[in-house]
């Protein structure tokens, strides 16, 4: 029987880790596969972790990582990814906003021979007004960024077969935007559109500041378009510059020369000096990414392994 792996991220969510497992439990149970659930505790300080190792000694389906602290959802996933063993691998949200009676859609289109399965919200009714704008713009913004390999609308939740595992393990980047890795690596996929229903318990842990760096880590990882825009931004100014420069020596040769021009010089250093900044800026972004890809610490600290001997593979 052929394996599927469930990668589940979890930072303080004990209560909906009991619901989850049910949930998926009723879904899959007469699925011909064998199941691993495989819990990725991103550094949680409530009960999850020992929740999760109740359901282990009931199912050994259940297994588990613990991190040392919290290292944020998309190195809980690539952690899951390394060490889920399953022939295809769903990553998914435990808070039932990935509905599980997909599961057995997206088997299906990969009995089919797609590579990839990936859900897409063609709803959002349950985020807030303020997160779908946003979300709908950096979506656009980054399928332009990207000439259209990722998805709009398309979060985590989808099937992955193990081939498509294997392409982005071997992908070694820290910083890792797996949204757009997803798209890098490639592969032939099919899409199933859901709508996206609210959190069974808890609240989220995702606030704004930290969506704004995800999606500046999202940006700056797959597109070097704001470095180079520079370039082209001080060619027009220079060039600006010059005519103006023409324009004085002209006016002074004919009119002679004429004191007043504090506004004018004001103006000038005010703007120019705020789009050095700004360059410097996002320079220091990128450099930044690539002290922390340099540095070459390990992605994540593993506390226990729960159910997973030593067969896991570490990072
Ligand atoms: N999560 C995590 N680490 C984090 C933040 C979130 O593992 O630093 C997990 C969380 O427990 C949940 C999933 O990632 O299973 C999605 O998080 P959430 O539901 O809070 O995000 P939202 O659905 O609001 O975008
Ligand atoms: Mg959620």
């Amino acid at each position: 029987m052929k394996l599927l792996s469930l990668i589940v991220p979890v930072l303080n969510e004990e209560e909906a880790v009991p619901l989850f497992y049910e949930a998926v439990q009723e879904v899959l149970r007469d699925e011909p596969y064998e199941l691993e659930i495989l819990f990725v505790d991103d550094g949680s300080t409530d009960k999850t972790l020992e929740i999760i190792e109740g359901l282990h000694v009931r199912d050994s389906r259940v297994r588990g990582i613990s991190f040392s602290r919290n290292f944020g959802k998309e190195l809980a996933l690539a952690a899951g990814l390394q060490t889920a063993r399953g022939d295809a691998v769903v990553p998914m949200d435990v808070d039932l906003q990935d509905p599980p009676t997909l599961l057995k859609q997206f088997l299906r289109l990969w009995e089919q021979g797609y590579e990839t399965v990936i859900g897409v919200r063609s709803r959002r009714d349950a985020d807030s007004w303020a997160k779908r704008v946003s979300a709908g713009l950096f979506y656009r913004l980054f399928s332009r960024l990207t000439k259209g390999r990722v998805v709009p609308n398309a979060g985590d939740y989808r099937l992955m077969d193990r081939v498509v595992v294997d392409a982005l393990n071997a992908l070694p980047e820290r910083v890792r935007f797996t949204k757009g890795l997803y798209g890098w690596v490639g592969f032939r996929s099919a899409i199933v559109e859901y709508e996206r229903p609210a959190r069974v318990a808890g609240s989220s842990k995702w606030p704004g500041w930290k969506l704004w760096n995800f999606a500046l880590d999202g940006i700056t990882s797959f597109s070097t378009l704001p470095l180079r825009l520079w370039s082209y931004l001080g060619m027009v100014v220079a060039l600006a510059g010059f005519f103006y420069a023409g324009y004085l020596v002209f006016k002074t040769l004919v009119w002679g020369v004429d004191v007043p021009g504090y506004a004018s010089l004001m103006v000038v250093t005010l703007c120019l000096g705020g789009l050095i900044l700004c360059s410097l800026g996002i320079v220091g972004e990128y450099l930044g990414r690539v002290f922390q890809e340099v540095k070459g610490r390990p992605q994540y600290v593993i506390r226990r392994r729960i159910g997973l001997g030593d067969s896991g593979k570490k990072p």
